[in-house]
């Protein structure tokens, strides 16, 4: 075997790489492959993010990979708890060797003639470029851009006396304890951080430009916890896992069909978790409908108990300026901090920053169509794993690398070297692969592929749905287009 050519190369030692790997391994046991991985560790996400209180909002369950119970009594995990859990994946399924740190992909060309892929990849600390080939490329590079998350160009930044702390670049010995602390935003970042600094800080302010919908749940699944007690370990996970996936779509569809009584419910839960002598109204309900962008959950009401006992609080207004103290309101309100975190959110970046070249030709990725969720129109031996924006990314994930072993193996039966999914006469709908109206994918709609009107083209965003599309659908569907 080659070491500088392998069957499938992997983008990405993160949630999805790791998980793509390990189902290689298994169902497709005779692939040569690598994972590459530009930074110095795995887990991604949750290696990057070292903010006070980084968690996942989605339970384990169903964010845990189907081949591997949760067994920690949180269901919600803390990111230390999801890396533990990263690691014994990799250790469990001999994956240390596979990985290669430290190697950024920049470049990956497709050449039909030779039926294979060339990486461009920069080592970290040399100058020197490596080449590496592969059949396959298998994409499992995250959604954002992990140089720099999004940061308005507020006015006067550099007047601030103060520091200013992004959540995606946090000091490790951070000291906030009885500072004041202003947090700007209101997404799941600004929802995990309040409560987090509120024990020590001496304030911590949450500055909105408008609300979000916030709802409380338990930090740990009781029922999962007490079929634990009575099944093995394998079992107890898969009904707290279908429990939780059907939980999520009954959730997802009430909240999509009946959108001003789900909205109603939501807002009187908020209601119900503050009592009186709050501003209901302008601080907690959201001019949009449920799930037009992500409901941030928070672990058993953590938010709403440091609001109610004063540690924390809410404004909605707009930013004027920085002010050596702090920030000034449109309103004229002035708040003073000794820091300043703004929760802005994350800069969105298609397929790890990498150019991708099919035949000579770079390829725009606008002008690209999603095909069932997993790789893209007229791009040969490709895979993008792209997570759901409405249930825990890695139910998506375990289905798209379930659904590449499935196509490898029947290319190897069938003798066959290429796939691609052809277009053919179905027109794309100018709708972008995501379809949340939050500011990260609106900011970078013209870079997202594009959906069709139906399967395959389609990106349900739905379990179930392709659950039936990818594992147990025809591989060779007519669409997909084999030689
Ligand atoms: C703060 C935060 C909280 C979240 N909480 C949840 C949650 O509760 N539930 C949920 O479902 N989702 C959540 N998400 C989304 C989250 O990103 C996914 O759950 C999941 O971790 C994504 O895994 P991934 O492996 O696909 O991508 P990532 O975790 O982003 O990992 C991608 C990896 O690819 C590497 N990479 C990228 N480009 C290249 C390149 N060109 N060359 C080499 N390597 C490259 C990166 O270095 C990284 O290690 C959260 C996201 C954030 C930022």
């Amino acid at each position: 075997m080659s070491d500088t050519h392998f069957d499938v190369l992997i983008v990405g030692a993160g949630i999805s790489g790791i998980g793509a790997a390990c189902h290689l391994q298994k169902k497709s046991p005779d692939r040569s492959f690598a994972i590459l991985e530009g930074r110095k560790n795995f887990g991604g996400t949750w290696d990057l993010f070292r903010y006070p209180g980084i968690r996942s909002d989605s339970d384990m369950y169903t964010l845990g990979y189907a081949f591997k119970p949760w067994k920690e009594a949180e269901a919600i995990a803390d990111g230390p708890s999801i890396m533990k859990y990263l690691a014994e994946t990799i250790e469990e399924n001999g994956l240390q060797d596979k990985i290669r740190y430290g190697r950024k992909v920049t470049r990956a060309s497709w050449s039909t003639e030779e039926a294979r892929w060339t990486l461009e990849i920069n080592i970290e600390d040399k100058s020197e470029i490596e080449i590496l080939t592969c059949n396959y490329l298998s994409m499992c590079s995250g959604y954002y851009n992990y140089e720099h998350g999004y940061l308005p160009d507020f006015e006067d930044m550099d007047t601030f006396g103060g520091q200013i702390v992004h959540p995606q670049h946090w000091p490790e010995n951070l000291n906030y304890s009885g500072k004041s602390v202003i947090v700007i935003g209101s997404g799941a970042t600004a929802v995990t951080l309040v409560p987090s600094m509120a024990k020590t800080a001496s304030h911590v302010t949450m500055l909105q430009r408008s609300p979000t919908y916030i709802v409380s749940r338990p930090g740990d699944d009781k029922l999962a916890n007490w079929l634990r007690k009575w099944l093995p370990n394998y079992f107890a996970y898969k009904v707290a896992r279908t429990k939780n996936v059907l939980m999520t779509m009954l959730m997802f569809k009430l909240a999509r069909s009946k959108p001003k009584a789900f909205k109603a419910r939501l807002i009187n839960m908020v209601r119900d978790e503050l009592g009186p002598g709050f501003d209901i109204e302008k601080d907690y309900t959201p001019s949009y409908d449920p799930w037009d962008q992500r409901i941030c959950a928070v672990p058993d009401s953590d938010l709403f108990k440091v609001i109610k006992d004063g540690s924390a609080s809410v404004v909605t207004d707009h930013i004027e300026r920085f002010t050596k103290k702090g920030i000034l309101l449109k309103s004229g309100e002035q708040l003073e901090a000794d820091i300043i975190v703004p929760a802005t959110g994350l800069s969105l970046q298609t397929l790890g920053g990498m150019t991708l070249v099919v035949d000579g030709e770079e390829l725009e990725l606008g002008k690209t169509t999603n095909y069932k969720g997993m790789t893209l129109s007229g791009v040969p031996n490709f895979a993008w794993t792209v997570g759901y924006t409405n249930a825990s990314w890695t139910l998506k994930a375990d289905l798209t690398a379930d659904y590449v072993c499935r196509l490898l193996n029947h290319m190897e039966k069938h003798g066959l070297k290429t796939c691609t999914a052809q277009l053919g006469a179905e027109t794309a709908s100018q709708e972008p692969l995501l379809d949340l109206k939050s500011g990260y994918i609106t900011r970078a709609l013209a870079d997202l592929p594009k959906q069709g009107t139906k399967p395959p083209w389609r990106n349900h965003q739905n379990y179930v749905s392709d659950l039936m599309h990818l594992k147990f659908g025809r591989v060779d569907d007519g669409v997909m287009e084999f030689t």
